[in-house]
């Protein structure tokens, strides 16, 4: 027997810490790490996992208690990704019990048994008759006779076998078979190795993707950063990439960015692959979302695609990662265990020695910048399939000229003549809602939301003014609350209001509007898209759900309305963003046979980005803004780390980080090496009724950043009044620095 006394436990708690526990009374076989179990918590019973052994506790032994139930038998998450989940931990900063959480659907996080399957089988009474004792029913005769050749047999079984309930249910009220609960064996995919994986012909690839795939080993680690524009054939690589394991019985893992942008990618890997695949998402239900982890870790989904926290979902035998449109910011968890999905895949491929295939068209400047450091191989796929050639880039100088509700002339009529062709044009405007603002002409009177710094949005669709911050709502006044006048101007365009002018300007077209509040529902965007592929002439007008994954062969113009915003924007990834969009908007033009033209709206058609970008060329042009960051010592060349606080009075959170600094200074002082930034207050300093500072600390070497940051978190945990502040650290924040 170990000598072990003591197990550690990661429970659920804002705690980073684990929590000491005796054995279980009733057990003296060692618990592995991973293993769920019941512990007393406080005056509750709370699910956790076991994370270690000691056989010394820092708590006096008759302060501790024991272990109270053991759930499992065996680990619900295998020893690999276990240590990926240790290392996020550490690295994100972020409360163990929370991260181990991530793991597990809610159902298991509560305790709840792995997905059920029932079975019949006969009863001791049951065994004990003769094969013909029920020869005047013969259909439970019939039954009868099935389950005394069969041990048990699943109510699937049954079914298949032509059982109907009736019989089933008479058997059971003599009680001659009785049925068991018991978990679903989750086979292999293909336990034979006999499965004939290809449901489809793959299609001959060109030379690029011949090379690419070749690049690819498919037994051992390597980040793989595939960079070819939209159309290129990225998506073929993959499909192949992932045939190549699946005949060995590996499986595969897909993360994209949103499940419901992308209707057109899963019909893609339904059609060419037999083994079945599991989608997980936000929009399962629990038991879904339990039956599509359990496919994924028992082995008998081949294949696994999901959004962000599917990076953390258990594998039978993992063979290939691949995260498409990496450069996609969806991939950071913004709230709560800040993760990246893209960078937690890295390592997770790293420690199963299985290869990373990341996809874009439109790279993020960290991948780019870990090729040039030869962590990862760039594979460039070049042109694009069907013919179809690159759009034309156009910029149009709207200083001086008179805009049509936000519309230039040489706009409107290049639209005119394209759906005079019959082409589809896409009108591309960040900004939802109908007016970002409305002022009073007499008095000039501003609708402010209370809760936070910013205008309130009108909305004419849903009526209303509307926060897109706090997401507090109220009427459109009639009248200006300080003057009474009639006078409220809207100013400025959102995508309803564009989505107005446009049918005005154009009333014999059809005009698509494509944003959050337009596509509430999974269907009104299949809706949408199966009327987009009918190709008839029309016109999509829509914010940046519009460059993601779709497939718009008719779109022969994009318009950029307002690509000036970005430029002068206080977050320093805004240029890199609004490059990554406009490439993607516009590699949505010219897709299939006819050629496309992007027209790009600004004040400033002389910035040296857009002369990048309208060279067609976004490897030059992120080339450009990686010089700028190495200049400016800025991620990807060095480290960063935010520290967020906030509260209801402004001078809380802030005092809390102005004592975070003086004892981050007192460890480690400010240098060349490493700098401190602020307190200062966020971009927008009050939002949903809270005040909120940030601390930005930026580092070249990670390992020292990384310290400090596990001492700060310590020193935050101690100190009184964080405890009522809402703080957060964020490694490799996405906002503003
Ligand atoms: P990406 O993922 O880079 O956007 P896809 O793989 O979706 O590119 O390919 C774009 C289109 O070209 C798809 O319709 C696809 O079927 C087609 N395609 C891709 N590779 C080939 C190929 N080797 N031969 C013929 N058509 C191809
Ligand atoms: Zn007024
Ligand atoms: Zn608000």
């Amino acid at each position: 027997m170990t000598d072990t006394r003591f197990y550690q436990v990661a429970v659920q708690s804002p705690l980073r810490r684990l929590f000491d526990y005796l054995p279980p009374v009733d057990t003296d076989s060692a618990l592995e790490p991973g293993v769920r179990v019941t512990v007393p918590f406080g005056k509750r019973e709370v699910t956790g996992i076991v994370v270690s052994n000691t056989a010394s506790s820092d708590y006096p032994v008759d302060k501790l208690k024991p272990i109270s139930a053991v759930l499992d038998k065996t680990p619900l998450i295998p020893p690999v990704l276990f240590d990926v989940l240790l290392w996020a931990a550490r690295y994100y900063q972020h409360p163990l019990g929370d991260v181990l959480a991530t793991a597990l659907p809610t159902l298991l996080r509560k305790g709840g048994d792995l997905p059920q399957q029932s079975f019949w089988r006969l009863s001791t009474h049951g065994k004990g008759l003769p094969d013909n004792a029920l020869r005047r029913a013969p259909s439970q005769q019939a039954l009868l006779q099935l389950l005394q050749q069969h041990d048990c047999l699943s109510k699937e079984a049954l079914a298949a076998a032509g059982v109907n309930t009736a019989t089933i249910r008479s058997l059971k009220n003599k009680e001659l078979i009785e049925s068991f609960n018991t978990t679903i064996s989750g086979q292999s995919f293909d336990p034979n190795g006999e499965l004939d994986i290809l449901a489809e012909k793959p299609l001959t690839l060109s030379t690029d993707q011949q090379k690419a795939l070749e690049q690819v080993e498919l037994h051992a680690y390597h980040s793989y950063l595939i960079d070819g524009e939209t159309g290129s054939g990225k998506t073929e690589v993959y499909l192949q990439a992932i045939a190549n394991g699946l005949r060995y019985g590996k499986q595969a893992l897909v993360l994209i960015p949103e499940i419901n942008l992308s209707p057109q990618t899963l019909a893609r890997f339904q059609a060419r692959f037999n083994c079945p695949i599991a989608l997980i998402h936000s929009g399962l239900s629990e038991r879904q979302r339990l039956e599509a982890w359990w496919a994924a870790a028992s082995g008998s989904a081949g294949i696994i695609i999901g959004t962000r926290s599917a990076a953390f979902v258990p594998m039978k035998s993992p063979g290939i990662i691949i995260v498409d449109e990496e450069h996609d910011s969806s991939f950071k968890q913004q709230e709560g265990f800040r993760y990246s999905a893209r960078d937690v895949a890295v390592m997770r491929a790293n420690r199963e020695k299985i290869p990373l295939l990341l996809g874009s068209a439109t790279p993020s400047l960290e991948s780019l910048y870990n090729c040039q450091q030869q962590r990862y191989r760039h594979i460039s796929i070049k042109g694009r399939h069907g013919g179809a050639v690159q759009a034309a880039w156009q910029l149009v100088d709207i200083r001086h000229s008179q805009l049509n509700t936000g519309f230039s002339q040489t706009v409107i009529e290049a639209m005119s003549t394209q759906l005079a062709e019959g082409n589809q044009i896409l009108v591309f405007l960040n900004r939802r809602g109908f007016a970002p603002t409305l002022m009073c002409h007499d008095c000039g009177w501003v609708a402010n939301c209370k809760h936070c710094d910013a205008h309130l949005t009108v909305h004419t669709n849903r009526p209303g003014l509307h926060c897109h911050h706090c997401e507090s709502r109220q009427a459109l006044p009639s009248t200006c609350p300080e003057c009474r006048s009639e006078q409220l101007n809207y100013l400025g365009q959102g995508t309803e209001r564009s989505e107005a002018t446009l049918q005005a300007l154009f009333p014999d077209t059809i005009v698509h509007r494509v944003d959050r509040d337009s596509t509430g529902n999974k269907h009104a965007m299949e809706e949408l898209l199966a009327h987009i592929n009918k190709n008839e002439a029309c016109i999509l007008v829509g914010t940046q759900m519009l460059a993601k994954g779709h497939h718009f062969p008719g779109v022969t113009l994009v318009v950029v309305l307002d690509a000036d915003t970005s430029l002068f924007s206080t977050d320093f990834r805004a240029l890199e963003k609004m490059g990554q969009l406009i490439t993607q908007v516009a590699g949505r033009a010219g897709r299939g046979a006819k050629p496309g033209v992007v027209m790009i709206q600004s004040h400033h058609c002389e910035h040296p980005v857009f002369e990048l970008l309208s060279q067609h060329s976004y490897a030059k042009f992120a080339q450009h803004i990686l010089q700028e960051r190495q200049f400016s010592a800025m991620p990807p060349y060095t480290n960063a780390a935010l520290i967020r606080a906030e509260f209801h009075q402004g001078g809380e959170a802030l005092g809390l980080l102005q004592r975070a600094r003086a004892f981050l200074e007192s460890q480690m002082p400010s240098s060349p090496v490493l700098r401190y930034l602020g307190p200062f207050p966020a971009a927008m300093e009050k939002r949903g009724g809270r005040y909120r500072y940030q601390l930005t600390l930026i580092g070249t070497e990670r390992r020292d950043l990384h310290q400090l940051l596990g001492r700060l978190s310590y020193w935050l945990e101690q100190d009184k009044s964080a405890r009522k502040v809402r703080w957060s650290i964020d490694v490799d924040p996405q906002d503003t620095i």
